[in-house]
């Protein structure tokens, strides 16, 4: 039995009622099916900060870091709307981001058939969409020096911010998504606008160059990030992997999310470098939706995006392929059988709470193992 470290870090607001759903699954396959997960969990968020002062502690930290993976549910939410900016429930976040240098984020478009009318798009633009978008996570602007607002003393002031990259940040970006097209339609798109910024030629040639260096059965296009957008929108399922900038992919992976409907069904994955000795690389996934105060403590939200960021580290941390087809078999089998959240609902579906779709999806996933 393999030991699959995995640290937990629910956070705060429905963050802990969907990860309730996901421990029952995670014990399900430590149970029948040996998995062999050794769990461990922490806080982040609101919930440290009420705990010991800090977003997250350097213990939590530690553990993240020593883990083969983290699994993370939500932070934030208005009780810590006036907590100083540095212990800010979204600091233990970023906090986990940069400490374990996930460079790349992975984000799925899947639009479940079942769903495909839920989409703002016509049904047949949508149905059965599935797309992987790769978004560089800790360089470009939202990091590059300067980054100042001057006051000119002429009643003006001036912003900065500077879009930077260098090679290597472009190269194990674009090698990342060659090597994720061929678990998937084999094609990648790379977006970004060279023709107004350099750091989108030197974007452009450093993709290239890397598709020649061993890649080259992967098919690779490139297209101006604004026409990008506009294709997502037209015939996004055209696309298999994109590959994009921090910036772009910031906002390009928000249009794919509304493709697929709600913000409950979106799973994202943050990965790093692999390491030298092991080869594994640094690793986190969570939803994309946030600690939804809204709804908070009701019961109504939505597990699924948090089980499918289960679905997600299976795949990408543990090679454990079949079960996250599975998983993601069993996701998309319940929405065909007509339940729903309340989120995703529609006439003529059957409305349940969170604890009822995660059980719905825990027994589809194991009948589809009899
Ligand atoms: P949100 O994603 O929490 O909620 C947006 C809307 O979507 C709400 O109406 C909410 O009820 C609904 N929603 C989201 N997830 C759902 C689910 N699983 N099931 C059913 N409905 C769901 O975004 P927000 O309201 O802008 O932010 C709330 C708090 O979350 C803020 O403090 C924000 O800073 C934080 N946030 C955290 C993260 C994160 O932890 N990664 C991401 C985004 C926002």
């Amino acid at each position: 039995m393999a030991n699959r470290k995995l640290f937990l870090l629910p956070g705060d607001g429905i963050g802990p009622e969907a990860f309730d759903e996901v421990r029952k699954i995670l014990d399900y396959m430590n149970d029948e099916e040996g998995a062999g997960f050794e769990t461990d969990e922490g806080l982040v968020g609101g919930a440290a900060y009420d705990s010991h002062g800090e977003s997250i502690s350097d213990a939590d930290m530690e553990k993240a870091m020593a883990a083969d993976a983290v699994l993370f549910g939500a932070v934030g939410g208005p009780k810590w709307d006036d907590v100083p900016y540095d212990q800010r429930p979204e600091a233990g976040l970023l906090r986990l981001r940069k400490d374990m240098q996930l460079f790349a984020n992975l984000r799925p478009a899947i639009c479940y058939p079942a769903l495909a009318n839920s989409s703002s798009l016509k049904k047949e633009l949508v149905e059965g969409l599935d797309i992987l978008i790769l978004r560089e996570l800790t360089g470009g602007v939202y990091f590059g020096d300067p980054k100042t607002i001057t006051d000119l003393g002429n009643g003006q002031k001036r912003a900065i911010d500077t879009q930077v990259y260098d090679t290597y940040e472009i190269e194990r970006i674009s090698a990342m998504a060659f090597e994720l097209a061929r678990t998937r339609s084999n094609r990648v798109c790379s977006m970004e606008k060279r023709n107004v910024m350099k750091s989108g030629v030197l974007w452009n040639e450093v993709v290239t160059e890397t598709h020649k260096r061993g890649f080259e059965d992967v098919e690779l296009s490139h297209m101006l990030a604004d026409a990008g957008g506009m294709q997502l929108v037209r015939a996004p399922k055209q696309f298999d992997v994109i590959v994009t900038d921090n910036l772009f992919g910031d906002m390009l992976s928000d249009v794919a999310a509304m493709l697929t409907g709600s913000l409950g069904m979106l799973p994202s994955a943050s990965l790093g470098a692999p390491d030298g000795v092991t080869g594994k690389r640094k690793a986190m996934y969570e939803p994309v939706h946030g600690s939804a105060p809204d709804i908070a403590g009701q019961g109504i939200a939505n597990p699924i995006a948090m089980i499918a960021s289960l679905a997600m580290c299976l795949r990408y941390s543990f090679e454990m392929i079949a079960e996250a087809d599975r998983l993601e078999a069993a996701i998309a089998k319940v929405l065909d059988d007509g339940l729903r959240t309340g989120d995703i609902m529609s006439d003529g579906m059957q409305q349940v709470g969170t604890t009822e779709m995660g059980a719905a999806v825990l027994e589809a996933y194991k009948a589809a193992a009899a």
